[in-house]
This record gives C-alpha cells, structure tokens and sequence, in this order.
C-alpha cells in the first residue's frame, strides 16, 4: 500500500488536475490512499472511485462523535464522504497538537469500530533514538495506541520524526530493524496480517530501495506525494518490487 499524506496542502481547483496526471502515469495496481484536508475529501473520493484500488482518507478525525467542538471533523462526517480510511496518530498531530496515546487509542477505536481503516503512525524523535529510545517508544505507542484493540481493519506507519519533512531518510536497515520489531509485536498481538508502512522523506529515487526490504510492506509519503508524476513514480515502485 502506498499512501499520500498532503497535510495542508492543496484545494479543490487543483485536485482534477493531480488526478488526471496521476491515473495518466500509474503503471501498478496496488492500493493507494490519499490522505487529504477534510474540505477536500469529498471531491477527492469522487475523483478516485474510477481507479481501482485507490481511495482516500481524513488526516485527522474527532474522538469525539458530535457536539459543540468547533473546528472539529467528525467520524460520520469523514464516513458521508466515502473516504475509507483515517491516518491517527501522525507524529505533527502528536507534536504540534498535543494528542496523547490514549486520545490516539480513543481515536482508532472510534474508527475501526464503525469499519473506517485505520493507518496508525507510530516513530521516535531524533532524541529517543540517540539516546537508544526507539524500540521502547515505538512498542509503546502501538501497544497505548491499540490497547485491547485487534483490528482487522488497520496498518501501521514506522515514521521517523527525524525523517519527516528532513530529506533525512532512514536507511533501509534503520527502517528494517524498527519494522522487524513492530512486526514481532503485531505477531504477538494476532495481527500478523497487518502491513507496516515506512514513512520519512520518500521520494522517487529511494522508493524502491525501501520497498524491496520483506519488512517495509508500503510507503507513506508527505512532500513527494504532492506532485502527482513524482507521486506515481513512487507508486509505481511498488510494483516493481
Ligand atoms: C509524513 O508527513 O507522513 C511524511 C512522511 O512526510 P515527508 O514524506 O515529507 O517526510
């Protein structure tokens, strides 16, 4: 599975655009996600349901169902748009908006609970990494953010805080030993059929290289994936490998 993540980026004159030269590129028939601003995703999940395998996704969703949270986009309301997947947990929600894992346990349980994918990131800072933090962090963060959670409906991003929006990618035996041990951890959760993506400055030219080690089962990709012929490059790595 290769995902887009396109943060705040982009706006409902772009997206015909994106897509015609994306579906004009794509050679690979594997699953993609677009992951894009709520305002977007009802246009965006109109475009894509012509393309197979492809779907979208919300950035973020409320732990809380409806109310007066203002700001806020709603389970139902991601749900009334066709999107099929939401990405919880990505490291700038942790970062930049203070989300706990028990706010991102509440929010894959929320989801996975009402048949939403979910694409659960979990990653260390360059810190807890110098400081030989990455696998307890990591463990951590999936085993708070599922908790008594075995969804069937999910997978895991390994990204990096230090790789995100750096140009710092991990390498591959970076990327594969934190795999190796999320994997372990899923196996023992009974969830060994959930994939886990590799997240963390992806561009063309190191897709592949990531894609061809048996632990990275996908990507996740924010800056690259905004050029819609970078972005089908990327994806056609997948099938490449
Ligand atoms: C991301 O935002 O999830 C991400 C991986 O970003 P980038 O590819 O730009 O590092």
């Amino acid at each position: 599975m290769i995902a887009a993540n396109w943060k705040l980026h982009k706006n409902i004159n772009e997206l015909n655009a994106y897509f015609d030269e994306f579906q004009k590129h794509i050679t690979a028939d594997v699953p993609a996600v677009f992951f894009t601003s709520p305002i977007l995703l009802d246009r965006a999940t109109q475009l894509v349901s012509s393309m197979n395998n492809i779907s979208t996704g919300a950035q973020n969703i409320s732990e809380n169902t409806s109310g007066a949270f203002t700001g806020e986009t709603s389970l139902d309301q991601v749900l009334s748009t066709g999107a099929q997947w939401a990405l919880v947990g990505h490291s700038e929600r942790r970062t930049l908006f203070g989300e706990t894992d028990a706010l991102v346990h509440k929010k894959v349980k929320l989801a996975t609970e009402a048949n939403l994918n979910v694409l659960l990131c979990v990653g260390e800072s360059l810190a807890e990494r110098e400081s030989g933090q990455t696998e307890d962090v990591i463990l951590r963060q999936l085993s708070l953010g599922l908790a008594d959670l075995r969804p069937d409906n999910l997978a895991l991003a390994y990204e990096p805080v230090w790789a995100i929006g750096t140009g710092k990618v991990a390498t591959v035996t970076q990327a594969s030993a934190a795999h190796k041990v999320l994997k372990a951890a899923l196996v023992e959760m009974g969830l060994k059929d959930t994939p886990i993506l590799y997240g963390g400055s992806v561009k063309s030219t190191n897709a592949k290289e990531l894609l061809t080690d048996p632990y990275i089962n996908g990507l996740l990709v924010g800056g690259a994936s905004l050029d819609a012929l970078e972005f089908s490059k990327i994806f056609n790595a997948a099938r490449e490998t």
